[in-house]
């Protein structure tokens, strides 16, 4: 039986997650598909009840299972604790580079009934549905770093191994053939050494995909589109770096960061978490936003399982619910429509 390792966290972790599982219960039961769920601590309740943030039962949990699904990770509590051994450089970092999760996707959809509480016009933003593909594990954040004196200086290198450049930018040209065939690889050639071999790779993997129409952009021309013509984009991929200032530019184009899902995956393994942190301003107060954990347990089926179908059926059940006019406190709109975090998972379930 497929095996999914639960990890609820910290803050809205433990308030979102029971949202998502509920809606995964309800549309697997139609389905007939089972699955093992298996809850592990993680981040500050692994660190409040056993001394660290990353169990050693939580990763080999992780390592073994087809899929993770996380809530959020940290808050105040642990917050003077050294950088390593706090939530999330100990915890979910930690996580994430023993299972070598080395693609990071982001999904930006503009959702119909949420563009007018979108803060960008509506002509830009009516038409945006892309997938933002960031490499996670290499380039700058992973290559050496160090001081020197006379005179004093610091450093951190940017390397990518044609391995690490190949597995990702595959990875984007299958998902691009999927979709609207359309990939755009991000990058600054003009300048860097390591962005003209990511581009030699890029050209000589578009052959194998002659069904996608590749582009290559500079990153700064592509900060610039992002907001001036976002519709223009359907799948863009590029190094960690960029990626990491690109998807937080791109996430305002899909409304609140409540409605954010994403995945890191590793072939056909997946971690998958809300885009979000753990909110501890409204943690424990029924008011937070399921609606970003809920859409990523609908990639879980689809990426890592290939349930299309079912999938589907969750997407389709969250834009309903926000048709129907129903929001969490976060998208505003009518104040006599406003849901708690429970009602919302009631109102998605419902709807499927
Ligand atoms: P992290 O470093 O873990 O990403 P953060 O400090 O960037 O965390 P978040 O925890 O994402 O911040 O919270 C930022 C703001 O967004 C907070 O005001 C929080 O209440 C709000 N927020 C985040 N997630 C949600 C959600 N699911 N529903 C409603 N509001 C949310
Ligand atoms: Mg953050």
């Amino acid at each position: 039986m497929p095996k999914i390792a639960v990890l609820p966290g910290d803050g809205i972790g433990q308030e979102i997650i029971p949202e998502a599982l509920k809606v995964l219960d309800a549309v697997l039961k139609n389905s007939g598909e089972q699955f093992q769920f298996q809850e592990y601590l993680i981040g500050g309740a692994a660190i409040d009840a056993r001394g660290k943030a990353l169990p050693e039962d939580t990763l080999a949990a992780c390592k073994e299972a087809d899929a993770v699904l996380l809530g959020a990770i940290g808050g105040p509590k642990w917050d003077t604790l050294p950088a390593q051994e706090r939530p999330e450089l100990g915890g979910l970092l930690a996580l994430r580079k023993e299972l070598e999760l080395y693609a990071n996707i982001r999904p930006i959809k503009m959702m119909p009934s949420l563009i007018s509480s979108s803060a960008l016009k509506e002509e830009i933003v009516r038409n945006v549905d892309m997938v933002v593909i960031r490499e996670l594990t290499g380039g700058l954040y992973f290559g050496e770093k160090g001081r020197k004196e006379h005179p004093k200086a610091a450093y951190d290198v940017l390397v990518y191994t044609e391995e690490e450049i190949r597995r990702i930018v595959e990875f984007a040209f299958v998902l691009a053939g999927q979709r609207r065939k359309k990939l755009c690889s991000v990058d600054k050639a003009n300048v860097l050494e390591s962005s003209r071999f990511w581009r030699e790779i890029v050209l000589d993997l578009a052959p194998q995909y002659p069904e996608v129409e590749v582009s290559q952009m500079y990153v700064d021309n592509a900060a610039m589109q992002l907001v001036r013509y976002p519709e223009q984009f359907d799948v863009i991929v590029t190094e960690n770096m960029f990626g990491d200032i690109l998807t937080d530019l791109a996430s305002m184009l899909g409304g609140s960061i409540g409605m954010l899902a994403s995945a890191s995956m590793s072939g056909k393994k997946g971690l998958y978490e809300p885009a979000h942190g753990s909110a501890p301003d409204i943690a424990g107060q029924n008011k937070a936003n399921p609606l970003a954990t809920i859409l990523s347990a609908a990639m879980m089926l689809k990426w890592t399982f290939g349930l299309n179908k079912e999938g589907q059926l969750i997407e389709d059940a969250v834009t309903k619910v926000l048709d129907q006019g129903y929001r969490t406190a976060d998208l505003g709109g009518d104040p006599g429509r406003i849901l708690g975090t429970r009602q919302m998972g009631d109102a998605v379930v419902d709807a499927l």
